[in-house]
């Protein structure tokens, strides 16, 4: 059976596919989006968090850490430093819970087991199961025995992909999905590159390729103010999305700030710390710009 690096299991989730859902979120991406608001699912490994609101500044985990000697002897242990090997001494020594390790090793069954609770709501609600991450393109065997499992027991799958990645392992994990999330950020590749830190080129040829073989997918564009929510580039992402015929709908899920708090917990800088959740009337401008493309674009989903 697979074993696979997981963050979170969110049940009750409204916002990643249609009815109520458990949301599977796989450790890893191979993108680095400045904006993202899941910093702790980017690196493919463990890492440590403090919540500093919780942290009663005791010096329990530093003196839990065999290498605190080495580190500044004054404050809080940082959540990274050079020779950290993540034993997680320190995690275990907190009193309050402020330290925190980022991923879990599970099998398949054990996310299954999980998934299961809520069975009753998804049959209720028309809901089901939703991998996304980080990125499940980036453990595709996890990722696909994950999915048949779910489906050998009457659930509804769905995954939410960035579409970076080998396009074999992308169709055969699309094809045990009943609906695919596709993330679009930008069309130019140059900007891409800037703000995402891979080209667009995989994305989109992903995304065709994805066309051919699949009825219902969703396309989700996240409206980041000054970053990507100008008219050319959104009208872009609109015209070829109304060349594709698998699409659905389109959601525009407007940038908010729950990244900048999870990056200062991980201990790594935020780029967008200046840049202000769109209005409504930006909201509204970017609904437009899909809208005149002829597609079924909403706010928000
Ligand atoms: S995980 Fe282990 S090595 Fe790393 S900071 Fe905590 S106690 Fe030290
Ligand atoms: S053990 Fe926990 S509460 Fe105490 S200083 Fe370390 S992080 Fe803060």
């Amino acid at each position: 059976m697979q074993r696979g690096l997981v963050f979170n299991i969110q049940r009750y989730s409204l916002h990643d596919g249609p009815g109520i859902r458990t949301t599977v979120f796989l450790k890893g991406c191979p993108l680095c989006c400045s904006w993202c608001h899941n910093p702790e699912g980017l690196a493919p490994a463990r890492e440590l968090l403090v919540v500093e609101g919780r942290c009663a500044v005791c010096g329990e985990c530093r003196k839990a850490c065999p290498f605190a000697a080495q580190l500044p002897s004054n404050g809080v242990l940082p959540t990274r430093h050079e020779p950290c090997l993540l034993c997680g001494r320190c995690v275990e020594a907190c009193p309050t819970g402020a330290r925190q390790m980022v991923g879990r090793e599970m099998t398949v069954a054990e996310v299954l087991e999980e998934v299961l609770k809520d069975f009753v709501f998804y049959e209720e609600s028309s809901g089901g199961v939703t991998l996304s991450g980080g990125e499940p393109l980036m453990q595709p065997a996890f990722a696909m025995e994950l999915l048949e499992a779910c489906r050998a027991r009457g659930l509804r799958t769905a995954v939410d992909t960035c579409g970076f990645g080998c396009t074999d392992h992308f169709l055969g994990l699309a094809r045990l999905a009943d609906l695919v999330l596709y993330d679009l950020k930008f069309m130019d590749d140059a900007r891409h590159r800037e703000h995402c830190g891979v080209s667009n080129r995989p994305i989109l040829e992903n995304l065709a390729a994805l066309d051919r073989i699949h009825r219902s997918i969703w396309v989700r564009v996240p409206v980041i103010p000054s970053m990507n929510d100008d008219e050319e580039n959104l009208s872009a992402i609109a015209r070829f999305v109304s060349t594709l015929s698998g699409v659905r709908q389109v959601n525009l899920l407007p940038y908010h700030r729950t990244g900048a708090q999870k990056h200062r917990r991980l201990g790594q800088p935020y780029a967008l710390a200046d840049v202000e959740p769109p209005t409504a009337a930006q909201m509204q401008r970017a609904l437009e710009a899909f809208l005149a493309a002829g597609l079924d674009a909403r706010a928000g989903g």
